[in-house]
């Protein structure tokens, strides 16, 4: 049942060091057990090679979630990185996309469009990541993506033809 004023929220989560499936497993128990946040559905677990960064890096294990929360949108995020932290990350050592033990990110928080300093929601990238749309289709293939105007399925094809994959 949902909570009274719960918003319905979408998390990408990713992980390439370490036990990854543990990382993600033990990321979706910390968020089930805040209790602000129940947890709806997850997607399955996709491995993917690492875009960018340093050369060299392990595959990436991803994965998005769909959930419903009362916290607000700045404290759904401190609340990720609480527990990206709390699983080792330690951001201010890591290489700007380097390695980690797990990534976070809020891609739709509701219908809302939030610009702020640390919070762009929808997540601006999402719509350019394999990586992300995979998983994200396999929760909500009909999403409207924003920059696109594309559904979450059309933008996978798309990108999908274009990097040759089918
Ligand atoms: P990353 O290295 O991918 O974990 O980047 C996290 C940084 O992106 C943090 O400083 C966040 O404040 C910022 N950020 C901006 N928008 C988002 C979002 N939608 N989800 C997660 N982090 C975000």
């Amino acid at each position: 049942m949902s909570a009274p004023g719960a918003v319905r929220v979408l998390v990408a989560l990713g992980s390439n060091l370490g036990d990854r499936r543990a990382n993600l497993e033990a990321a979706l128990a910390r968020l089930s057990a805040a209790p602000a946040f129940r947890l709806v559905s997850v997607s399955p677990w996709i491995e993917s090679a690492a875009e960018g960064g340093p050369a060299g890096q392990p595959d990436y294990l991803n994965g998005c979630l769909e959930g419903e929360t009362t916290l607000g949108p700045h404290e759904l995020l401190a609340l990720l990185q609480d527990i990206e932290a709390g699983l080792g990350r330690r951001r201010e050592l890591e290489p700007r996309h380097g390695a980690r033990t797990l990534d976070l990110d809020l891609l739709f928080y509701g219908e809302e469009t939030i610009e702020a300093e640390r919070l762009t929601v929808p997540h601006p990238r999402l719509e350019e990541r394999l990586f992300v749309l995979e998983p994200l289709c396999a929760l909500q293939p009909e999403r409207l993506l924003p920059r696109s105007r594309k559904t979450a399925r059309e933008r996978l094809q798309e990108l999908r033809s274009r990097s040759g994959q089918r």
